[in-house]
Order: C-alpha cells, then sequence, then structure tokens
C-alpha cells in the first residue's frame, strides 16, 4: 500500500496514513459527536461533544497503531524485516520482507496484535468503570474499549489475510509440517470467511440497518478478495521455486545514456528498439534509474535538443536493485508500480532489467508450471 502522508518513524519503523483513514476519521467523529456522546452524557454544549469526539477518534487511530507496531516489533525481534506501517480505510498494515521462519514465530507476530487490542479495551474499560471523572469522557473511554474489544475479536476470526487466519496458518504448519498445504487452507478459510460476511451484510441490509450491513459486506468483499490474491500470490511462489532472476529477465537491454539529449536518444537507441522502457547510465556504465517512452513522449519538441535524459531519469529504490543470481520469488514480495520492476546488476554493470511485462510473464508461466 502506498502511503499517502508519512507521519515519521516509531521504533525506527516508519509510520503512515493512506488518504482513506481521513474516510475513518471523520466516521467516527460524526457518529460519536453526532449520536453517541449526546446519548450518553446529554445536558452539555456541542462543541464539547465535537471536542470529545475527535480527541476519541484519534485516540482510536492510535490504538490502531499500537496494534501494528506490536505486530511490527515481534516481528523484528523474530527476525523478519519490517518495512513500514500505515493506516488506511480497514484498518493498519505492516508490510514485511519475507516471512516468519517457524510456525511458532508466525504465532507470535499474528496473535500479538489483537492481544495487544484486547489489552487496550481492558485498560480503557477499567479506567471508565472505576475512574473519576466527568461522564463525558468516560463515555468516551468506554467506546474505545468496546471498539477495541471489537477490533481483537474480529481480528481473531480464522481467515487468511486476518491475524487469526495466520494464527491458523501457523497451527496447520505445526501440525501438518506442510507450509503449502497450511497456505491453502488459510487462504480459502479467508475467502469463505468474506463470503460468509457479505452473506451476514445482507441479511442485515434486508431486516434490520442498512449501514452497519453495507458495511459488512464491504469488509467481507475485501477479505474475500485479498484472500484470492494472496492465494494467487502463493501459487506463483510455488511454481518459482529455484528460478533465477536471470531466467526471468530481459538481458542486456538497450541502455540511454544519461548524458544524451531526447532528440538523439529517439532518433537513435530509441527507434530501433524493441523496448519501451530503459535503462538509464551514467558515463562509467553505473545505472542511475530508468526511462520509458511516456517520459520522452512528455517532453515538448521545442525542448527535446535541450533535456538531457538524466534529468527525465526515474530512481529505482535499493531494493529493486538485484543481482542476476537472486530468487525470482523476491519480486513477488514487493508491490510493484511502474514499467520498471528491477535493474539487474552484474559487476556494477546492467546485465540486464525486469519490466512490468517479464513479471507478468514469469507470473503465468509459475502458474503454468504449477498446474501442470
Ligand atoms: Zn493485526
Amino acid at each position: 500500500m502506498k502511503q499517502s502522508l508519512r507521519l515519521g518513524q516509531v521504533a525506527g519503523i516508519p509510520v503512515g496514513v493512506h488518504w482513506s483513514v481521513l474516510v475513518i476519521a471523520a466516521l467516527i467523529a460524526a457518529s460519536l459527536g453526532g449520536g453517541v456522546l449526546p446519548g450518553a452524557a446529554p445536558g452539555q454544549v456541542p462543541g464539547l461533544y465535537w471536542t470529545i469526539a475527535v480527541a476519541t477518534s484519534v485516540l482510536f487511530l492510535a490504538s490502531l497503531l499500537a496494534h501494528e507496531l506490536a505486530h511490527a516489533l515481534v516481528a523484528r525481534w523474530r527476525a523478519v524485516p519490517v518495512q513500514s506501517i500505515t493506516l488506511w480505510l480497514f484498518g493498519g498494515v505492516t508490510q514485511m520482507q519475507g516471512e516468519a521462519r517457524t510456525p511458532r514465530n508466525e504465532l507470535e507476530i499474528s496473535v500479538v496484535g489483537p492481544l495487544t487490542s484486547l489489552a487496550v479495551a481492558g485498560l480503557a474499560f477499567v479506567m471508565a468503570a472505576f475512574m473519576p471523572g466527568p461522564r463525558l469522557v468516560l463515555s468516551a473511554l468506554m467506546w474505545l474499549a468496546l471498539m477495541n474489544l471489537l477490533l481483537g475479536v474480529f481480528n481473531m476470526l480464522p481467515g487468511a489475510p486476518l491475524d487469526g487466519g495466520r494464527v491458523l496458518h501457523a497451527v496447520l504448519w505445526w501440525r501438518t509440517r506442510d507450509r503449502a498445504r497450511a497456505d491453502r487452507a488459510a487462504a480459502r478459510a479467508g475467502q469463505g470467511l468474506g463470503l460468509l460476511l457479505v452473506g451476514l451484510g445482507m441479511a442485515e441490509v434486508l431486516f434490520t440497518s442498512w449501514a452497519g450491513g453495507l458495511w459488512l459486506m464491504i469488509i467481507g468483499w475485501f477479505l474475500a478478495g485479498a484472500a484470492g490474491t494472496e492465494m494467487a500470490a502463493r501459487s506463483a511462489r510455488e511454481g518459482l521455486g529455484g528460478v533465477r532472476i536471470r531466467d526471468v529477465m530481459t538481458p542486456l537491454p538497450d541502455l540511454a545514456p544519461a548524458w544524451l539529449d531526447v532528440e538523439e536518444f529517439v532518433s537513435g537507441v530509441a527507434s530501433r528498439s524493441h523496448q519501451s522502457v530503459f535503462p538509464v547510465v551514467a558515463f562509467g556504465g553505473e545505472p542511475i534509474g530508468y526511462v520509458n517512452l511516456e517520459a520522452l513522449a512528455a517532453v515538448p519538441p521545442s525542448q527535446r535538443g535541450s533535456t538531457r535524459l538524466d534529468r527525465l531519469a526515474r530512481p529505482l529504490p535499493p531494493d529493486r536493485i538485484l543481482g542476476p543470481d537472486d530468487d525470482a520469488a523476491t519480486l513477488l514480495e514487493r508491490p510493484t508500480m511502474g514499467p520498471m520492476v528491477a535493474l539487474v546488476i552484474e559487476g556494477g554493470h546492467v546485465a540486464g532489467m525486469v519490466t512490468a511485462q517479464d513479471l507478468s510473464r514469469m507470473v503465468r508461466l509459475a502458474l503454468l508450471r504449477r498446474a501442470s
């Protein structure tokens, strides 16, 4: 998931929010300020309700973050590198590079998130029930307790990609010693669970309130879709066993020398080449990024003689610079965007590139290989 807004780092882990998190924050504040709080503690001025509603909504997002941080810290402790945490419409996502090494580690990493939510729920409940204070604040705390309880319980439902699905996976993996089989079972459980939620949501729309039911349907639909995607990615990974980057890359691609201008490059290399994307290299052959035909076409004709390619070059993040003997399956672990998926470097020079087409061909072949 792309982070739209970086909030900063917590314990060295980049934390960000996707714009869609504003939708939940606004929905929560609206429902608290417009109904829940005035109902629970009547007789206050509207401004006060809204202030507490917004503060509670922020605290709720902070408790989502605590849930994700728990996953991230335990993952790091168990030697699974953590890339980032992002909050979005359906809660939080902790992006990890790689997977747990043992069923036990997977169990620890996945169960600690819901446990954190339950702990936050318990803390908020104790504060709301036993602390002295204005009724309005105590009601807000009680609401936080209830939401975190729901969050903890919902996430323990046994279907991937929910935490409960990972727990199920860990247990099956441990019992059967067959990771691939556990993968399929957990993903299938996720699809079943998603469809069940869609069905429950429909029933709720028909018989009680349309708003809650619609939300349930959306969550169920999302869950079933995510479980399906996960299943496809895992199947592809299985089919990719033993395949190297050099087997899937476009070898020795035509290069775009950084010092050429657009006009020279288009009339020369780009016109003869079959590629639509080119690695941009400096004078010594070292790569500085890539450029595609679209970026070249975006330069107005009057400026093509004076625009050098290095000004157009889009850099690739360090984790997209690979060696020819790296595992091809690593390409599936990172979300890809754009025409250039990876540059392949050997001895400081470009030995190949993996384009979006190379990647999609690789996945299709892997699935074919697995099916045969
Ligand atoms: Zn979680």
